[in-house]
């Protein structure tokens, strides 16, 4: 059966390894119409802001499969990001990263084990992108969490572990200082876990999860996390089992797959015929995993594993780990090799946790989609205006508090979360952003939006507003922070 793959060769080092897959996939046997397409740097170039023209997003919906080259991104200016667009425009929810100790790439941890896989949510976050200049110098990034986007992803970790007979699942979290968003993913895995009674949820702090990455890698077993978080420990795990030439990803939707390696267009490197693309080779055993070719996969993989444990062809980056950068071979030729290792064995197959070849993605069900929840009685109570005055908190609060009445009154000043008004002890560098929370006048009372429009406007008769957020009640469960000092 011949299966269509869109594929984007993509930017930098992107072609070379891009070329490496596809021979090898085709040396395996696998028929693939492959459909050309292009986004990133080339695509910016002719104007398009997106990165990924309709044509390529076509081609993705029609395939349903898509292997990629990486693809590069301005950094701290410029465009978006066009690797995350085309993650978000088929919701790709889940990134899946292993990382598991390969044959024949010496690492500081050999003999350990490492086993595990880390399952990125990979569509919210602070990789919903929503920042905005609230000031010239005061700059703010939405961290969205939603408990549907958490469900997912935590439904995909502990799904991928039964199949692949895992035992335990990490929830990664920040939750001890983001109460409401990583809360949200922490409360949502403890809530599904009981649904998978043999494996063991448990749950650490993110910082914790690096050190004990860095320590003893061995201990984990499936890892999910929020995106940002997951992006960081996911390179974190790839330099333990011998860095970005290795780490290969796929990212899941439930209507398209997106392969990739984890590592950029190492623009250093492009043209070159150097890179190592072992990443990519491993991107497409997913890839084969997917699609229904489990034998190829396997086929792909031992080769790989059979050319790194034998060393007679070994990458730069590896060579110069040895020492040895002479006997480096090229990028064309050390996939000659494994082509040529297609059909072989390696010694050592899968020594970790997963005792078997990685489980293809499992399908999504129409139950992984919504969980009913309850929802309680919302009530709104205040309401956050954040104002741009330059000076000392004082005169804003209380210039604030002379026309907060009769509807409301003011119950604090922040700065930058800390309250500076009415008095406090904090001694902190205040900058011209305060967030200003007013509550109903009479205790306890509930507010409206009509009083929140004429508060707004006897505001903006005196100061710059530059923001508003309601505060709300659901139940009894504040659906705000309180702030440092409050
Ligand atoms: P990078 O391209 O991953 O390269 C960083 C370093 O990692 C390289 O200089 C090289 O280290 C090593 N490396 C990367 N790929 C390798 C491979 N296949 N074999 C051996 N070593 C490899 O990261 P970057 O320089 O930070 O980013 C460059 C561009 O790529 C940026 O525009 C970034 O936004 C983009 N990017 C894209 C993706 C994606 O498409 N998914 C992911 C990450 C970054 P040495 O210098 O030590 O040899």
């Amino acid at each position: 059966m011949s299966h269509r793959v869109t594929l984007i060769p993509g930017d930098g080092v992107g072609p070379e390894v891009t070329l490496a897959a596809r021979r090898v996939i085709e040396a395996a046997g696998v028929a693939i119409e492959w459909e050309e397409a292009q986004a990133g740097a080339e695509v910016f170039k002719r104007g398009d802001t997106s990165g990924v023209p309709v044509e390529t997003a076509d081609s993705i919906a029609r395939t349903g499969v898509a292997l990629k080259g990486p693809l590069e991104t301005p950094v701290g200016f410029g465009e978006k990001s066009a690797n995350v667009t085309l993650r978000k425009l088929f919701e790709t929810y889940a990134n899946i990263r292993p990382a598991r100790q390969i044959p024949g790439v010496p690492t500081r941890y050999d003999g350990e084990g490492i086993d595990f896989i880390v399952v990125r949510e990979n569509i919210e976050d602070l990789y919903a992108g929503v920042e905005y200049l609230d000031s010239r110098d005061v700059a703010v990034a939405l961290k969205i969490i939603t408990r549907r986007g958490s469900e997912k992803i935590i439904r995909y970790a502990f799904e991928l572990a039964r199949r692949e007979g895992r035992r335990v699942v990490t929830c990664a979290t920040k939750a001890n200082i983001l109460k409401l968003s990583e809360g949200m993913f922490k409360r949502v895995f403890e809530e599904m876990a009981p649904e998978y009674p043999e494996i063991e949820p448990q749950h650490l702090i993110i910082d914790n999860v690096a050190h004990q990455m860095a320590k003893n890698p061995a201990q984990f077993d499936v890892i999910v996390t929020t995106n940002l978080a997951g992006d960081i420990i996911s390179d974190l795990a790839s330099g333990l089992v011998g860095g970005l030439g290795f780490a290969a990803s796929g990212n899941y939707g439930d209507t398209v797959a997106i392969f990739e390696a984890v590592h950029g267009s190492a623009p250093k490197y492009a043209g070159q015929n150097v890179i190592n693309p072992t990443a990519l080779i491993l991107s497409s055993v997913m890839m084969l995993r997917h699609i229904g070719e489990p034998e190829a996969a396997q086929r792909v993989e031992d080769a790989v594993f059979v050319t790194l444990e034998e060393g007679e062809a070994v990458t730069a980056d590896v060579a110069r780990q040895a020492g040895d950068v002479e006997r480096s071979t090229s990028t064309s030729g050390f996939s000659d090799a494994i082509i040529a290792n297609l059909g072989r064995a390696p010694s050592l197959r899968y020594p970790g946790k997963s005792k078997g070849a990685p489980a293809p993605s499992p399908e999504p069900r129409p139950r992984w989609v919504v969980r009913s929840v309850a929802v309680p009685d919302t009530r709104l109570i205040g309401v956050d205006v954040y104002t741009e005055q330059d000076g000392p908190a004082a005169p804003v609060g209380e210039a604030l508090q002379a026309i907060a009445g009769p509807e409301f009154k003011l119950l604090l000043v922040s700065a930058r979360g800390t309250v500076v008004y009415p008095a406090a002890n904090a001694s902190i560098d205040t900058v011209a952003w305060w967030r200003c929370r007013f509550v109903a006048a009479e205790d306890g009372a509930d507010v409206d939006d009509g009083a929140i429009l004429r508060l707004l406007d006897r505001i903006g008769q005196r100061m710059s507003w530059v923001h508003v957020q309601k505060l709300r009640l659901y139940g009894t469960e504040e659906g705000f922070t309180r702030a440092q000092g409050q």
